[in-house]
C-alpha cells in the first residue's frame, strides 16, 4: 500500500438551525448548534472528515475545541501518515489536555482516510462488525409535551421502539404526568428509558425514583450530578430498576471507579465524551469485565460524528442497548452528509462503503460555516 501523507487541514464552524426544541436536567438547546468541522486532506487525493460537537454544560466549548484543533493539534496532523492512529492519538493527548470533542474529530477524520484508503469500511478496521443494524432511541425532550407525544408517535409509525423520556428540569410531578402519558398512548412494545441529567435533588432522588419505577423504564440515566458517584452508588443500590451513568464517565479511570464499586449498572458510550472509538471501546471492555453493558450515546453532532459511532458499536459486542444518533435525520434543519443518515424501521443500518461510508456535502459544509480556519 502506497504510504499516505496529511497535507492539509481546514476546520469549519458551522452554525446549523434545528427543527425541536430540547430541555434536559443541565439545560437547554433550541435555536441552532455550533459544531467544528475538521476536513483533512492527503497527496493521495482522499479526504478525510471529522466532527466536534461540544456541550458547554457538558463536554466542553465550541470555542475551546476549535482553538484545540487548529492551534494544538494541526502540528500534528499536517505531515503526519494517517495509519499511525494510535500514535497520534497518544501524541494528541501529551499536545493538549481534555478536549475530547476535537480528539473525536481528529480520529474519525483519520479512520476516514485510511478506510478509504484501504478500501474498508471503519468497523472493519476495528475488528469487523458484530451488528448490521443498531436499534434508534430518540429523545423525548420537547416542553411542549403535546408535540412531542405527536412526534414519538409519528416515529413510533416509523419503527422506532426506544424513547429516552428527559425529565428533572419541570419538577417530579409534571415528569410523573409524562411519564404516565407516555404508556397510556403507546402501545405496550414501546420501551421507556428515563434521563434526569443530573437533574435530581440529591437528598429527594430515591424516593422520587420509586415513583417513577412504577412506570416500567428500562433504565435510569444519571440522576444525579456526574461527580457525586456515591450517591449514584447508593441509588444503584437501592432501585430495582438499572441505573445508568452517562456524566460521572468520561475516562477509562472513571469506568474503572464506577465497574470495580458496582457504581451504576449500565454505562453510556459517547466518542464526544471520550475523545474517539477506540477510548470508547476501552471504557466498554472495561465494562464488560464488570458485566455492565453500554449505550450508544451522543451529543448534537452531525451525521459525520453519527457514522464514527455507529461503526465503534457495530465493532463492539457490549455497546448492546441501542444508539441515540438521531440529530442528524430529525433535530438539524439540515444534516452534513450528501445523502441521509442511514436509518431505517428504527435501526441505523452500519455502511458497508470504505472509510465513514456517507460522503460529505462539502458545499452544504460551506453554506453553513460562520467562520473557516485553515
Ligand atoms: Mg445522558
Amino acid at each position: 500500500m502506497k504510504q499516505v501523507k496529511i497535507t492539509a487541514m481546514t476546520v469549519f464552524v458551522t452554525d446549523i438551525p434545528v427543527r425541536l426544541m430540547r430541555r434536559h436536567g443541565s439545560g437547554d438547546v433550541a435555536g441552532s448548534v455550533k459544531n467544528a468541522i475538521l476536513k483533512l486532506e492527503t497527496d493521495a487525493g482522499i479526504t478525510g472528515w471529522g466532527d466536534a460537537a461540544p456541550w458547554a454544560v457538558f463536554t466542553g466549548t465550541i470555542e475551546a475545541n476549535v482553538a484545540a484543533l487548529h492551534v494544538y493539534l494541526r502540528p500534528l496532523l499536517i505531515g503526519a501518515n494517517p495509519h499511525r492512529i494510535e500514535e497520534l492519538m497518544a501524541a494528541a493527548d501529551h499536545a493538549v489536555v481534555g478536549h475530547p470533542e476535537a480528539k473525536a474529530a481528529m480520529e474519525m477524520a483519520l479512520f476516514d482516510i485510511v478506510g478509504q484508503a484501504s478500501g474498508l469500511p471503519v468497523a472493519e478496521l476495528l475488528g469487523g462488525r458484530c451488528r448490521d443494524d443498531i436499534p434508534l432511541s430518540f429523545s423525548v425532550a420537547d416542553p411542549d409535551v403535546d408535540r412531542d407525544m405527536d412526534m414519538v408517535k409519528r416515529l413510533y409509525g416509523e419503527g422506532l421502539r426506544l424513547f429516552k423520556m428527559k425529565t428533572g428540569f419541570a419538577g417530579h410531578a409534571a415528569d410523573l404526568k409524562r411519564m404516565e402519558r407516555f404508556r397510556k398512548e403507546l402501545p405496550a412494545d414501546a420501551e421507556l428509558r428515563i434521563d434526569y441529567n443530573q437533574g435530581m435533588v440529591t437528598h429527594e432522588a430515591i424516593r422520587q425514583l420509586r415513583d417513577v419505577e412504577a412506570f416500567q423504564p428500562t433504565f435510569i440515566e444519571q440522576p444525579v450530578p456526574g461527580h457525586q458517584r456515591a450517591a449514584l452508588a447508593e441509588i444503584t443500590r437501592a432501585l430495582d430498576t438499572p441505573v445508568l451513568a452517562d456524566e460521572s464517565v468520561f475516562t477509562p479511570g472513571d469506568a474503572l471507579l464506577v465497574a470495580a464499586n458496582r457504581m451504576a449498572d449500565l454505562v453510556s458510550i459517547k466518542i464526544m465524551k471520550h475523545g474517539g472509538m477506540l477510548a470508547g471501546r476501552k471504557i466498554a471492555a472495561i465494562c464488560e469485565a464488570a458485566g455492565i453493558a453500554c449505550y450508544g450515546g451522543d451529543m448534537f453532532e452531525t451525521g459525520i460524528a453519527h457514522l464514527a459511532g455507529t461503526h465503534m458499536i457495530a465493532a463492539t459486542p457490549n455497546i448492546s442497548l441501542g444508539c441515540e444518533f438521531y440529530q442528524a435525520r430529525y433535530f438539524l434543519e439540515r444534516d452534513l452528509l450528501a445523502k441521509p443518515f442511514p436509518i431505517e424501521n428504527g435501526h441505523v443500518i452500519v455502511p458497508k462503503t470504505p472509510g465513514l461510508g456517507v460522503e460529505v456535502d462539502e458545499g452544504r459544509v460551506r453554506h453553513y460555516a460562520v467562520e473557516t480556519l485553515k
